[in-house]
């Protein structure tokens, strides 16, 4: 247990780093490198990787006095959020010392190449194929949902190597290259407007034998790590990203100030935004709206901030069992869809305060209209991640050890399975 005291000395010395290097004027580029190479931007990291090893909680008060300072936050994504926690458990030296300081300095930002248009819930089912070729492997196949896609320098591609075993035993996780003649990026459009997810095409692209993070046909144990810290990371609202990290984002030679008055601001990130903050909005709406004193107003704040509240010190929770050495695990589920319940209430007692003002749209609505994008992406939270009933199954599963789903098809060889868009055997 973090003691006061601690807490107290690493404020202290987080205050006089950031008196010593934090500058407005300074470009993204020079802040994220300034931040990472410290250790003070990603402070859970191991030490000998551009952390401080310290606890979520210690973390946490990092955070309060960059947010203190007005400082820019560190870089956000899922290289950040999911890559980097995965390559730290699963990854060779050589492969941390390729791409932790580029994900630590908000250099390099990476895209998650999992679902498929027949596997997502039943992400095992996966058919995006990789044949060996000399130092290469050569991958064909399709991806869907891939946020971020666009803007990704790399991304974390799980694909099937071995048809011969069954669907969890022959998958490998790769770290490939975006830019490359091999791989189609297509935008899709979402329902607010935005277009964060993509369809991603492979024809004979290339990734590197080196770029095998654990073992050849073990992609399924790194996948669930990667996938646990990203159901916490949204339990927690901490994979929201204040700016997205990465040369294509186009934002690493503004200036911090600029990017703190929010004259780049990306309404690609807009989505992941509203994945901590629907309690700030509800007590917004009531303050927009003149009903502060207002007391049904006044009871569903207060409602949407004790839930907030309890998903807070639940994630302190399951951050303990991380502190103590372990990985997040099936508590991280229970994170994950209390935080999807909470928005979901959220949406519904700030629509039901801005009443008809909720169908208006653009600048000038109230709140500018962050109500109603909430509206439109609740739901996603609920998706993403892995659905509110397979985090059901997992708690049921793995928290409360009742009995396991029927699986038939644990032990067949995937060539003999006919599973998600599968047609033909391969
Ligand atoms: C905001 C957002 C961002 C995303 N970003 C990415 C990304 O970057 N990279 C990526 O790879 N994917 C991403 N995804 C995809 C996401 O992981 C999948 O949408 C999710 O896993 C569900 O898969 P599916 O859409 O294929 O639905 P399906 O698996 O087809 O599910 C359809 C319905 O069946 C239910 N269902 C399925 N199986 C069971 C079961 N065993 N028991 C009970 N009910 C079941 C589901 O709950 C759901 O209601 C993102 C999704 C969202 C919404």
């Amino acid at each position: 247990m973090t003691t006061q005291v601690g807490e107290e000395h690493v404020a202290g010395e987080v205050r006089s780093w950031i008196r010593a290097n934090w500058d407005p004027d300074a470009t993204v580029r020079e802040w994220w490198r300034r931040l990472g190479e410290s250790g003070w931007g990603f402070p859970t990291w191991p030490t000998e990787w551009y952390g401080k090893g310290v606890s979520g909680e210690v973390a946490g008060v990092v955070r309060r006095e960059l947010a203190r300072a007005g400082a820019l936050d560190p870089p956000g994504g899922l290289g950040q959020g999911l890559g980097a926690p995965t390559l730290v458990a699963h990854a060779t030296e050589d492969q941390k010392r390729r791409w932790l300081h580029g994900l630590a300095t908000g250099a390099e930002a990476w895209c998650q190449l999992f679902s498929e248009p027949g596997a997502g819930s039943d992400l095992a089912s996966l058919q995006t194929r990789a044949v060996r070729d000399g130092d290469e492997w050569v991958v064909n196949g399709q991806k869907v949902w891939t946020s971020g896609a666009r803007q990704a320098d790399r991304g974390m591609l799980l694909a099937r190597t071995d048809v011969d075993m069954p669907k969890h035993r022959g998958i490998t996780y790769f770290i490939i290259d975006i830019e490359q003649p091999g791989i189609e990026i297509r935008p899709l459009k979402q329902m607010n407007g935005g277009a964060t997810f993509n369809e991603v095409f492979f024809t004979d692209a290339r990734v590197a034998h080196a770029n095998v993070v654990g073992e050849v046909g073990g992609g399924w144990t790194v996948a669930i790590t990667t996938l646990a810290y990203e159901r916490s990371g949204i339990g927690g609202g901490g994979l929201r990203a204040a700016a997205a990290p990465g040369e294509k984002a186009g934002f690493l030679d503004r200036r911090c100030v600029e990017v703190l008055a929010g004259e780049v601001a990306d309404p690609e990130m807009s989505m992941a935004s509203f994945f901590g903050n629907g309690a700030v909005l509800a007590r917004s709406a009531a303050t927009e709206m003149g009903r502060r004193d207002d007391p049904l107003v006044r009871q569903g704040v207060a409602r949407i901030h004790a839930m907030y509240e309890t998903a807070r010190l639940n994630i302190q929770r399951a951050q303990a069992v991380v502190r103590s050495g372990g990985r997040p695990g099936p508590e991280g589920s229970t994170g994950k869809l209390v935080a999807a319940n909470n928005m979901h209430a959220a949406r519904d007692v700030a629509m039901g305060i801005l009443g008809a003002h909720g169908m208006l749209a653009g600048d000038d609505a109230p709140l500018g209209a962050s109500v109603q994008m909430l509206a439109l992406s609740a739901h996603a939270i609920s998706i993403a991640g892995g659905t509110n009933e397979v985090q059901h199954n997992i708690i049921g599963e793995r928290v409360l050890g009742l009995p396991r789903e029927p699986q038939v098809d644990r032990d067949v060889p995937f060539r003999d399975l006919k599973v998600g868009t599968q047609q033909r055997p391969t």
